[in-house]
């Protein structure tokens, strides 16, 4: 059977029509809060509802600054600025971004062979191994002695460990989707001009309340300032204080702590290297994970742990520790995170987007994508015109379920781990607190059946494509122990690994190197739509 996927991560400047008038009642927006997910919103929702005469407002307070982190992203961005219409040539080098091929995940699991893998962002060329990938895996679960690591079956791979950006020539057709590394301090002052160009209007004010009407909606903020702002519709984005849906709607906050212990960071940068590299590495601590982001002129440095394991101090030391920076005199900063999402994303006339709906802690880099899909998909009932209650509860469900299969994959890193070293290791590998469908989904897979289907269909596992989970339970070496592997049958062992080596080390040379590549980005040239096949 063919199981056809198809990657389209983008949003064509075409697919949302600005014609025809705005929803009846809606004639103001009012965001708070100017981190990335208030400019992303408000570019978003600008392109769709200015040309129709609705103003859009955006408040920021002078004295609560933005989160300061968030640099790395899944190919999605990529998506949000085809929509926009803005070049990388134009966004990348205001930001120091890099390109982003995946996050080599390191120390992960003990099991001989698989100290580290590589999650792999999808590429045309994958749908030439993808087969050998998924059958070699499925043999290897059923007990065949076979390579089964992804780090020998994915392109992307090979880019992130010769530095290559996934960028092919021009006599070379195939795309790499790829994510982006940026400072988040400068991606939002980018956004931030952009948005006032397109007609977003701008006001420094900080809003200590919120009335509300007879009926439970938001009436008007109020500033320290003495203003009051009304409007139809008001966009909380001010972060983890989460000003309207949680203070002034008294949202009910489910918390994903139970599923996922990590509720704190610490961050520090350092110098980049001679060469840039184009992944993002998460290495696992005592107590945690530390990643490592490559900009253009440093490398981001933090490490998200947990609070009930381990203090902050220990923490910084342990960063330091593993950085080499005992000494230096590096300012750390120090982070408290809120892990879960409020039970409404669009509750009366308010619409929470970014750290104000929830966070699932930084381990994809999907926090973006949230914003993203916040935004878009309430466009599209904007579009409609479907602003009813059957409305917000779709909606709802929609980020709901979304939230939750991304939850599902980020805990499924945890509940692989097979170190043994801390407590917090420990507790990890044995927290049975798993979602019904996670529970089904590696019970198929330490059945030995094949997790394709119900995948790619979304049954189980939404939210990551096929390939990604194949990667995670391969890549953690979720395999019988190497003792009890068998000789392979023909069947079996019907790919040859030194074809798959040669395609993919035959292809690598194709694409340029990183920090070159950096030096000159030019306008895109294919239209941003990746199809990729699984049988
Ligand atoms: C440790 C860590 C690592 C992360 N790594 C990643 C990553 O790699 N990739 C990723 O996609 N995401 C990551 N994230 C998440 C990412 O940082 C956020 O999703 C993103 O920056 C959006 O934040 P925000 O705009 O919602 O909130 P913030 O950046 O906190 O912005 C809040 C805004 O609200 C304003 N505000 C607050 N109070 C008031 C008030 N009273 N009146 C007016 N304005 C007010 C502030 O001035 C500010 O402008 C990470 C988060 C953490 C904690």
């Amino acid at each position: 059977m063919t199981t056809a996927t198809l990657f389209n991560y983008s949003y064509s400047p075409e697919s949302a029509p600005t014609s025809g008038p705005a929803p009846a009642g809606l004639r103001s927006v009012v965001i708070v809060g100017g981190g990335t997910a208030g400019w992303m919103t408000a570019l978003i929702l600008a392109r769709a509802l200015i040309p129709r005469g609705v103003a859009i407002t955006l408040l920021e307070s002078p004295s609560v600054p933005t989160i300061g982190v968030g640099e790395g992203s899944t190919p999605w961005l990529r998506g949000f600025f085809d929509s926009l219409g803005i070049e990388e040539s134009e966004w990348m080098p205001s930001c120091h971004a890099t390109y982003k091929c995946g996050i080599t995940f390191d120390g992960w699991s003990t099991k001989p062979g698989f100290a580290s893998y590589f999650h792999p962002f999808a590429s045309m060329l994958d749908n030439l191994t993808m087969k050998q990938f998924v059958h070699n895996v499925e043999a290897r679960v059923n007990g065949a002695n076979v390579e089964a690591h992804p780090n020998r079956f994915f392109i992307a791979t090979r880019l992130a460990e010769q530095r290559r950006a996934p960028k092919a020539r021009e006599s070379f057709p195939f795309d790499v989707w790829h994510g982006y590394h940026f400072d988040a301090v400068l991606l939002g002052q980018f956004l931030h001009k952009k948005a006032l160009a397109r007609g977003v209007r701008y006001q420094s004010c900080h809003v200590t309340h919120a009335t509300l009407t007879p009926e439970g909606a938001i009436e008007a903020v109020h500033t320290r300032e003495g203003e009051r702002i009304a409007a139809d519709l008001f966009v909380d984005c001010s972060g983890f204080a989460g000003l309207l849906i949680d203070k002034a709607l008294h949202t009910p906050f489910v918390s994903f702590a139970e599923n996922l212990f990590n509720d704190a960071a610490v961050a520090l940068p350092t110098p980049m290297e001679a060469r840039i590299p184009c992944e993002t590495v998460s290495t696992a601590l005592k107590n945690g994970w530390a990643w490592k982001i490559p900009l253009t002129n440093r490398f981001g440095n933090g490490y998200v742990y947990s609070s009930q394991f381990c203090s902050g101090d220990e923490a910084e030391r342990e960063l330091r520790a593993h950085l080499g920076l005992l000494d230096a005199d590096v300012a750390a900063r120090h982070l408290k995170m809120r892990i879960g999402r409020v039970s409404e994303h669009w509750n009366k006339n308010c619409l929470a987007v970014g750290l104000s709906q929830g966070f699932i802690e930084p381990l994809e880099a999907t926090a973006l994508l949230f914003i993203q899909q916040a935004a878009t998909i309430f466009v599209e009932y904007l579009e409609r015109g479907d602003l009813g209650e059957a409305a917000h509860k779709s909606y709802n469900e929609r980020m709901n379920g979304h939230f939750e299969g991304i939850r599902d994959y980020i805990v499924t890193h945890y509940k692989t781990n097979t170190r043994k070293d801390t407590e917090y290791w420990r507790a990890n590998a044995t927290n049975m607190r798993l979602s019904d469908d996670l529970k089904k989904l590696l019970g198929l897979w330490m059945a030995g059946q094949s997790i394709s289907q119900p995948v790619g269909q979304q049954l189980l596992g939404k939210g990551y494509p096929v390939f990604s989970w194949y990667a995670i339970m391969a890549g953690m070496g979720i395999f019988p122990d190497a003792k009890d592997l068998r000789a392979p049958t023909t069947r079996e062992a019907r790919f040859s690994l030194a074809e798959i080596d040669n395609l993919l080390e035959r292809s690598a040379a194709n694409y340029p190197e990183h920090g070159a590549a950096l030096g000159h980005i030019e306008p895109r040239r294919t239209e941003p739509s990746l199809q990729i096949y699984f049988w």
